[in-house]
């Protein structure tokens, strides 16, 4: 068990998940590049923080849900955490008759990620839920903004056992305190510091393709907008 004082950022999790030295960068060094696409993510997120409740075909929803784990050490806050009604195995919500079991929601900016480390970070909200409620829950799900659709996702005991594995390493990153050294990788393409991480290489070939796409574009628009 962790002492209050010592939680860590429940997002952090799915930044070391994809790569430790990505979330070394943001949780040790403190750096953080304000890109399109961590903006367009930031906006996401502002949209489901703001705080409020609503009852919805029978669901309570809850917006920014503060959470917490001592047994992970981490603490964070849930975009959405639904509370859907069930006849067995939920908890008693105040004012409100029956047991709700509770279902957290992660928003994303984008499309569903070829790698897993969303369904990570709601993994842990998960495991910080059951630790708050004493409820089992199963399930939650990803909302992703390109298509504007649910993607569900099965906590099942593989990603329990790696969320907690994170939890734990991320721990220990902060213990050491040391960056790990940057290995090039096929997702540094994708990823929002790679301009102040490093290869040269991987930024070129990045340059490259949105220099290609730019002259594909002032092409099409010379051509008057038809392509094939
Ligand atoms: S550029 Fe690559 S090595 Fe550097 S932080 Fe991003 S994913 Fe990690």
């Amino acid at each position: 068990m962790y002492a209050e004082a010592d939680l860590l950022p429940l997002s952090a999790v799915q930044h070391l998940a994809f790569c430790p030295r990505q979330c070394a960068l943001i949780y040790l060094e403190g750096v953080w590049e304000e890109n399109r696409l961590t903006v367009l993510g930031g906006l996401a997120h502002e949209r489901a923080h703001e705080e409020r409740a609503e009852f919805r075909d029978g669901v309570l929803i809850r917006h920014s849900l503060p959470l917490h784990s001592l047994r992970l050490g981490l603490s964070g806050i849930a975009d959405v955490v639904e509370f859907h009604p069930v006849t067995a195995g939920g908890i008693a919500l105040p004012g409100r008759e029956g047991q709700w079991l509770p279902f957290p929601v992660e928003h994303k900016r984008g499309k569903p990620k070829p790698d897993h480390c969303d369904e990570v970070q709601v993994c842990a909200q998960a495991l910080c839920l059951e630790e708050m409620t004493g409820a089992a829950i199963p399930r939650g799900a990803l909302y992703y903004g390109e298509p504007r659709r649910r993607t569900p996702v099965e906590f099942t005991a593989e990603l329990r056992a790696e969320t907690e594995a994170l939890a734990a390493a991320l721990h220990e990153l902060v213990r050491v305190g040391e960056t790990p050294r940057a290995t090039r990788e096929p997702k540094c393409r994708s990823c929002s510091l790679v301009d102040l991480c490093l290869p040269a290489p991987v930024r070129r070939r990045r340059d490259a393709g949105a220099y290609l796409r730019q002259a594909l574009q002032a092409s099409t628009e010379a051509d008057g907008g038809e392509s094939a």
